[in-house]
This record gives C-alpha cells, sequence and structure tokens, in this order.
C-alpha cells in the first residue's frame, strides 16, 4: 500500500506545516488499518496565527461587494458539483456513510454555496419611516469579524458549508477546526474555495483535535462569533469559554428525535421511514429517528415488521452499492453503542433484533454495529431519552395523540419530530405542540433542505438556526441607521 499523503493546515492563503510539527492519522473506519493521511496536530500557536491571517483579510474582505463575494460562491458551487463523485468517494472512504448518503452530504454543501451565492445580491435589510419629518431610516447588515467555526465528523462537508458560506457573504473571515474523524473532506472544501479565488486569508483551516485546537479558537480575542456543532458536554464549555467575553454564539448540539405512528398511519410508508431514520447513516445523525411511539391498534405489527426490516439491512463498506448501512466512526462510538445496549437490557427493554457489533467476515475490519431495535421501551428509561448516535431504536408503545405528544417532549432535546396519520388534525395538532425546531408529516425525522431554519428547541442549541435566512442574522450584525436632513436637531420622542 502506498506511504498516506500529508496535508497542511491553510492559513494566509498559504499551506502550512503545525508550529510543533505533530501530526495524527485519518483512517477509514469501514477498514480500520487503511490509513487516508496524516494531518496536522495543531496546537494554540498555529490558531494564533490562523486567527490573526483572518483578522488580516478581514479588513479588505468587508469590502468587496457582496454580489462580488457572491460570484466567488458561486464558482465554489460550480467546482462542487462538477467534483461531486470524487467527493463523495473521499467522504465515504473517511466517515463509512455509503456512498449514495456521502453524495448528498456533497449535495448539501453545494446547495448552501449556491444558496448563499445567491444571497449576495439580496441581504436585505429594512427601509421604514421615521417618527419625525425630514428623516430617513434603514437597517443594513455589517460583518462581524472574524468568525471561529467548529465542526463535528458526521456530516464532513454539509456542516463546513453551512457555516463558511453564511459567514463569508456576510463580509466575515473564517477559521475552520473540522472533526478529527474526517479532515480530508474539510480539506477538499477549503481547496475548491481557494481555487475559487478567495483571496489569502479568508478562509483559514486549522486541523487538531478539540482540546489542543479547537479550545483556543473558541477562546482566542480576536473571534467575533463561534459556531459550534457537536455533543452537549463541549458545547457547555464552549459556551462557558464564550460567555466570559460576550462573544456570539451558535451552538447546535444532541437530539432524541421521534417519529410518532398514529393507528390511521399508512404503515408501509411509517417503515419506510422508521428503517430511514433510524438507520440511515447508521443513526449517527442529529436528527436521526431514535425513538418511534407507536400507538396500540398498530403497535405489534408495526414492531415486528421494523424488526424484519432492521435484521435485513446490508452492512459493509459504503463504496459498495449494495451496502445500505456503513460503520460506526471509530471504536468510542462502538463502545458507546454498547454500553447503551447494555443500559436497555439492564433497564428491562425487550431487545428484538442486534445488540451486538457485526464481525462476520470484512465487516470484523471495521467498526460496525448491528441494526438494534428495542420494544417496550419506557419514556423513562435512558436508551428513550438519552442521545446514543448509532443504530439503535427504541419503541414506545401510546394510548393516543396526547400521550404520544406528552411521551415526544419528555426530553431534554427539541430537535426533529415527525407524525404518520392520515388525520389532518392530528398532524396539525401535533405540529403546534410538539417541541423541536423541525417538524415533518409523513416523512422521517431527517431530511431537511438548505433553504429552511435549521436548528433545535431546548438543549439541542441555544435559539440560533442554521441555513435559511436564519444564519444571515446569526452571521452579520444589523445597524439601524438614521438619516436627518431637516437641517435642525430633531428630538425623537419628545418633538413629536
Ligand atoms: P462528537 O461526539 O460528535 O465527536 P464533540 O463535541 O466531541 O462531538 O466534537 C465536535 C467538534 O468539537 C470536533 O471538531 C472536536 O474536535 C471539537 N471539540 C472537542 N472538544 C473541544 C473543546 N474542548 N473545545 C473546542 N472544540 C472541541
Amino acid at each position: 500500500m502506498n506511504a498516506p499523503a500529508v496535508y497542511q493546515n491553510y492559513m494566509g492563503g498559504r499551506w502550512a506545516e503545525p508550529s510543533e510539527g505533530a501530526t495524527f492519522e485519518n483512517l477509514n473506519p469501514a477498514a480500520c488499518h487503511e490509513r487516508l493521511g496524516i494531518f496536522p496536530r495543531s496546537g494554540a500557536k498555529d490558531v494564533v496565527a490562523a486567527v490573526a491571517a483572518a483578522a488580516e483579510a478581514s479588513k479588505t474582505w468587508r469590502l468587496v461587494p457582496a454580489p462580488k463575494r457572491g460570484e466567488i460562491l458561486f464558482c465554489a458551487a460550480q467546482l462542487l458539483t462538477a467534483r461531486k463523485e470524487e467527493l463523495a468517494r473521499d467522504m465515504t472512504r473517511e466517515m463509512g456513510k455509503v456512498l449514495e448518503e456521502a453524495r448528498g452530504d456533497v449535495q448539501e454543501a453545494i446547495d448552501m454555496t449556491f444558496y448563499m451565492a445567491g444571497e449576495g445580491r439580496r441581504l436585505f435589510g429594512q427601509t421604514t419611516t421615521s417618527e419625525l419629518p425630514n428623516k430617513f431610516c434603514m437597517s443594513v447588515r455589517s460583518p462581524i469579524g472574524v468568525c471561529g467555526l467548529i465542526t463535528p465528523w458526521n456530516f464532513p462537508m454539509a456542516i463546513p458549508a453551512w457555516k463558511i458560506m453564511p459567514a463569508l457573504i456576510c463580509g466575515n473571515t473564517v477559521v475552520l477546526k473540522p472533526a478529527e474523524d474526517t479532515p480530508l473532506s474539510a480539506w477538499n472544501l477549503v481547496k475548491i474555495l481557494e481555487a475559487s479565488g478567495l483571496p489569502p486569508g479568508v478562509v483559514n483551516l486549522v486541523f487538531g483535535y478539540g482540546p489542543e485546537a479547537g479550545a483556543p479558537l473558541v477562546r482566542s480575542p480576536g473571534v467575533g462569533a463561534v459556531s459550534f456543532t457537536g455533543s452537549c458536554e463541549v458545547g457547555r464549555d464552549v459556551a462557558q469559554a464564550c460567555a466570559g467575553s460576550f462573544k456570539r454564539l451558535c451552538l447546535e448540539m444532541g437530539g432524541k428525535n421521534v417519529i410518532l405512528v398514529m393507528e390511521d398511519a399508512n404503515l408501509d410508508l411509517a417503515l419506510d421511514g422508521a428503517v430511514w431514520g433510524a438507520f440511515g447513516t447508521a443513526g449517527q445523525r442529529c436528527t436521526a429517528s431514535s425513538r418511534i411511539v407507536v400507538h396500540k391498534a398498530v403497535y405489534r405489527e408495526f414492531t415486528e415488521r421494523l424488526v424484519r426490516r432492521a435484521a435485513s439491512l446490508k452492512l459493509g463498506n459504503g463504496l459498495d452499492p449494495s451496502v445500505q448501512v456503513g460503520p460506526l466512526i471509530n471504536e468510542a462510538q462502538l463502545r458507546a453503542v454498547e454500553g447503551y445496549v447494555e443500559i436497555g437490557k439492564t433497564e428491562g427493554a425487550r431487545l428484538l433484533c442486534g445488540g451486538h457489533r457485526a464481525t462476520e467476515g470484512e465487516l470484523g475490519r471495521g467498526w460496525f454495529y448491528a441494526p438494534t431495535v428495542f420494544a417496550d421501551c419506557e419514556p423513562g428509561m435512558r436508551i428513550a431519552h438519552e442521545e446514543i448516535f448509532g443504530p439503535v431504536v427504541s419503541v414506545i408503545p401510546c394510548n393516543h395523540l396526547d400521550q404520544a405528544i406528552e411521551i415526544a417532549n419528555g426530553v431534554l432535546y427539541g430537535l426533529s419530530s415527525s407524525i404518520y396519520t392520515r388525520d389532518v388534525n392530528k398532524a396539525f395538532r401535533a405540529m403546534r405542540d410538539l417541541e423541536t425546531g423541525i417538524f415533518y408529516v409523513n416523512a422521517p425525522t431527517i431530511g431537511a433542505e438548505t433553504h429552511l431554519p435549521f436548528g433545535g428547541m431546548k438543549q439541542t442549541g441555544n435559539g440560533h438556526r442554521e441555513a435559511s435566512t436564519a444564519a444571515l442574522d446569526f452571521y452579520s450584525e444589523w445597524k439601524s441607521v438614521y438619516i436627518d436632513y431637516s437641517d435642525r436637531l430633531q428630538r425623537a420622542q419628545i418633538d413629536t
């Protein structure tokens, strides 16, 4: 096997070795011995240099007309489109998700890039009346400065794009610290941005581990806004680090997303949705359908059919087009899933399929876990309210819609929910009462589109939304402008 390629950080328009010379390996989770690359294990010094480059570039980038910034993003979107297949293959190799889903991840980056490129010709503010004569009022968006972006491994290109593109179109510069398990997709994205003509220093990339490279980025006084997607534990640390200086912060963290299957649901459709929602990306999505609350009238049939479907899913290397479920990202994730399955058994949930690592043949070379269904779960069980982030679903019986909604809302998270029903009244009640930032009718909890706000209620986040024009609100400051052309002192609220 060839020696793996060696990659560098990117700062101030130059590719650079990490200051201490340390590195880490990028491994294929479907075949753990396969090394895909050697990446810089950066530290505080590298972060300081990247933030300084971003701050320098910010002086001129903020003055580039937004439509011109948009033209560069258009070019990046076109390059991403032209290279979609190759980028998706790289992603499957480093992250494990099946190729079809990796293509979807790249497509999401493409969609976001085109979308934000178009925003370059909008970035609308308001013009409005004044309470005083001969006075003009408007609001305009101003950039914040340098944005620190910290991303997870489960959407290796889509999530960096969700953060980079709105930040850039608003006139900010960025330092990205991508997840240590999926550095190649971030490198590919930044290479494309470089080739699209972004001026030096506008996008900077620092690889490395969270505490060594992420923490100094969050704490850097030169960073005006931080956007973080990852675990609640780290998110809490990040929030505390930002609180001291009141730094603007967008957090997107856990989920314990729920599908409600009512007695009048189209069960075939609900099963398709449940299998895709629970086991797509091996359950490693923040919007994964990890709980299914099923009306008792259809509970038995639904559960039996779900188990048959789950047990027949084909596991393997995601580059094989016949494979439906890839590996978990790493050994720690595998151990976490194993731990939760033991907890579920101890709690008395009924394990109907899976519940073990998959090791037959080639699977033994990777971090594979068999799709797992627990039935007869009680809402209070840990497997029914804590995020597992693996191919494990908890099925919970219910007697009626009100009870289903109460169970659904009885968790700390509030990212995504869905209902399968043919009754419009039930659908609208669920839409109104479910405490989640995303809601679907007759579809699973996954499948967000880039032009709608993405994010959650309760402990999923801190109230901000990504994607759509909502992202522009995070990456820009409103400036309210009053222009008085009366040639005399006019006092608001007094000279009325
Ligand atoms: P996950 O469990 O999905 O890997 P983490 O929250 O551990 O989620 O990681 C998400 C991102 O946060 C990764 O890029 C990781 O390197 C980074 N990270 C981890 N610890 C810290 C930290 N203390 N400060 C800043 N970033 C961190």
